[in-house]
Parts: structure tokens; C-alpha cells; sequence
């Protein structure tokens, strides 16, 4: 697998589905919210420091992937150890202190 760019990983057609499939596998098919089925992976940093990783996406569900966008569910509480340092090296390397959930 190449990965040669530690900045901004980004991914398309098999090489993001097969990521999804991890991330799937990793969160045992469940909204990391809710823990109902998830379907949907959502990407903890966005904007400028969207990264197609494991550690910035998160299994969710529709429902909550949808309260994710319109900022009325916090995903912080459930991040996985390994994803809140991901996102705080991520942060600590851009200086910015931005809130992290929506893309
Ligand atoms: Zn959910
Ligand atoms: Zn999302």
C-alpha cells in the first residue's frame, strides 16, 4: 500500500472502499453513537485536514451521522483512544485549535 504522503491522505474508488470495509470491521458494524447498524463512515477532522484514514472516520448510522452534520451530537465522547491522539497530533501539526465532528 502506498503511503507516502503523511499529510492529507486521501483515497478513491477500491482503495476507499476497502478503508470503509476496515472501518467497518473495526466498529463491528455499529453507530459508535448509538450502537445500532452503522452505514455510513463519517470523518472526525474535515476541511483543510480531511484525511482518508482509519483513525479519522468513525462508523455511524444515518440518524446520527445526519445530528453529526447539523452539530447537535458531539462525536468526541466516542472516539476511540488511538483517533483522539490522531486528532490531537493532527491538530498540534496545524496550529489550529478548531472543534473537531463535521465535514
Ligand atoms: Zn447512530
Ligand atoms: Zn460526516
Amino acid at each position: 500500500m502506498q503511503l507516502t504522503k503523511p499529510h492529507r491522505q486521501r483515497l478513491t474508488g477500491k482503495a476507499l472502499k476497502k478503508l470503509y470495509l476496515q472501518v467497518v470491521h473495526r466498529d463491528e458494524g455499529l453507530c459508535q453513537i448509538c450502537g445500532k447498524i452503522g452505514q455510513q463512515a463519517h470523518h472526525v477532522l474535515y476541511g483543510s485536514k480531511k484525511e482518508d484514514c482509519i483513525e479519522n472516520l468513525l462508523l455511524v448510522c444515518g440518524n446520527c451521522h445526519a445530528k453529526v452534520h447539523a452539530h447537535l451530537i458531539a462525536i468526541e465522547p466516542y472516539l476511540r483512544p488511538e483517533q483522539l491522539e490522531y486528532v490531537e497530533k493532527k491538530q498540534r501539526l496545524n496550529h489550529i485549535n478548531q472543534p473537531t465532528g463535521v465535514f
